[in-house]
Parts: C-alpha cells; sequence; structure tokens
C-alpha cells in the first residue's frame, strides 16, 4: 500500500531552535535576554561575529546545555504529527542536525530523546543536508536554501514561517504556513487531491 511521506524538518519547524538559542546567546555573551530581538533580521543582530563564533556557540549549545533536548515544541506540531500519523501519513524526519562537526553522538541521542519525550511519532529519521535526495511527497522546512533546492527537484514543500524565511514567495509547488493548523490542512489538501 503506497503511504503519503510527509518529510519534517525539526529545527524552526517543530523544535524552537531559535528560542532556545537566543537564551544560550544571551548568556554566553553575559546580556539580558531583552537585548536581544525575536525576530532579529539575521542572528548577527544577536551578537555573533561571523560564522567561526556561531559554530563555538553551536557546540557549547549542544554539548554544555544539551541544546536539543532542552528545545521547547513549536506550538501545535507534536500534536498535528500525532494526528496525521494516526490518519495514516508516515512521517520522515529530515534534519541537518549533523552539520556541526564532532558532536555527533549528543546531536543524534538529545534529538530522538526529544522526539520520544513529546510523543513524536515518525518511521524514518535521516540526519542530512542534502535534503533532495531523499523521497516525500511534501517536505515542511523553515530554511530558504532547502525549500528552494526541494521545490527545484520538484518537491512540493511547506515554508513554516519564521524570521529567516519571509523572503520565500509561494508557488505551484511551495505553499506557507504560519502555524501547525494551516500546516496540517495543506498536507492533507496535497493528500487528497494531488495538488495544492
Ligand atoms: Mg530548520
Amino acid at each position: 500500500m503506497d503511504h503519503f511521506v510527509l518529510g519534517v524538518d525539526l529545527d524552526g519547524v517543530v523544535a524552537d531552535f531559535y528560542g532556545q538559542l537566543r537564551e544560550i546567546v544571551a548568556e554566553w555573551f553575559d546580556r539580558s535576554l531583552d537585548e536581544l530581538p525575536v525576530d532579529p533580521k539575521d542572528i548577527s543582530e544577536w551578537g555573533i561575529d561571523g560564522q567561526e563564533e556561531y559554530e563555538r556557540i553551536h557546540h557549547f549549545a549542544v554539548t554544555e546545555r544539551k541544546l536539543f533536548t532542552t528545545m521547547k515544541p513549536i506550538p501545535g506540531a507534536p500534536s498535528v504529527l500525532r494526528r496525521l500519523s494516526d490518519n495514516g501519513i508516515r512521517i520522515r524526519i529530515v534534519t541537518h542536525r549533523l552539520v556541526t562537526k564532532r558532536i555527533h553522538q549528543p546531536s543524534i541521542i538529545q534529538t530522538v530523546k526529544w522526539l520520544d519525550h513529546y510523543g513524536i511519532p515518525y518511521w524514518d529519521i535521516c540526519f542530512l543536508g542534502e535534503k533532495s535526495a531523499v523521497d516525500a511527497d511534501c517536505f515542511v522546512d523553515d530554511t530558504p536554501e532547502q525549500i528552494n533546492r526541494l521545490a527545484k527537484s520538484g518537491r512540493h514543500v511547506i515554508v513554516y514561517t519564521n524570521f529567516t524565511n519571509s523572503k520565500i514567495e509561494e508557488s505551484d509547488l511551495i505553499r506557507r504556513a504560519d502555524d501547525w493548523g494551516k500546516a496540517k490542512e495543506l498536507v492533507e489538501q496535497l493528500r487528497d487531491r494531488h495538488s495544492w
């Protein structure tokens, strides 16, 4: 039997990555949380000076602050994913969390613990950056480069709205969801009608 497969990104889509990272960055620079904007143009506005410093903070966040187990879920994500799964949709987690070198073991362990802790169902989990190498009937993602690459390879993509992707326009293959209620509607529409 053919199942509809939903490829689901984690950070910024199911897990409140930026909310938690903001708190850790405030701690790193010994600044009060209010000084760091909730919706920055990009995270350099939080005082992070380039890729190298970002990677140091990211490494600290995962190894010392257990970032991937302490994040809150995005509101609605766990319950909507449970509902979609109960209705026969296969959840395939597709995450680029191994982007940071030398912390693969804690990244993977924290990720699966977190998914269990919040009761998030999944059939498969893929840790990779080249998401278009994965098959799915629809993806949910928040990163512009990933969204564009997936759409270019002919995949349907739901943009999960946050400050990183405000410039992404809708198209035949791209739709936008500001919350998980809307994402659910779009997934069900695509499954039932094979188009948007
Ligand atoms: Mg993401």
